[in-house]
């Protein structure tokens, strides 16, 4: 029966949308959550993929954005502060820094791990920067269990 598992991570991290007309254009920080969740078939063990494998696939990101600065190539200000601050840990990307923008940036770093494993049907990235808000995407893997059975 097809199952959908998941596992949550955490993270310290800071940012700012520089155009935000709001209070985001400020520096500030976030205790981000994530959820990753897989939905396949389990296999004749019982399981659609191995908590530890999603661990070993989730953590080394996690790892890089922890207590990091997540900073938008375009906020010429403070890529200007970090190049005269080189020691300070900053992670730096080509989009507004948003959960939504975010969530789907890790799904696609994640995507090709779970390709590697053929019961995977869909993966999804849950990103929560407070307590009351979150953004959520997914991505379908193309069927490929079936399609190896149709080719059989
Ligand atoms: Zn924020």
């Amino acid at each position: 029966m097809k199952t959908r598992i998941g596992k949550t991570f955490r993270w310290e991290m800071g940012h700012r949308l520089p155009y935000h007309s709001g209070g985001c254009e400020n520096i500030h920080g976030h205790s981000y959550r994530l959820w990753v969740e897989v939905i396949g078939e389990p296999d004749e063990q019982g399981m659609v993929i191995d908590y530890y494998e999603i661990k070993a696939i989730v953590q080394p990101i996690i790892r890089q954005l922890d207590h990091s600065f997540l900073c938008d190539r375009s906020d010429t200000i403070l890529c200007e502060f970090f190049q005269q601050h080189p020691h300070f840990k900053v992670q730096y990307v080509d989009f507004p820094t948003t959960a939504e923008n975010i969530a789907q940036h890790i799904l696609s770093l994640l995507l090709p791990h779970f390709e590697q494993f053929p019961n995977i049907e869909e993966v999804r990235v849950r990103v929560a920067e407070t307590e009351t808000t979150f953004a959520e995407v997914s991505a379908q893997l193309s069927n490929r269990v079936k399609q190896t059975q149709d080719q059989q």
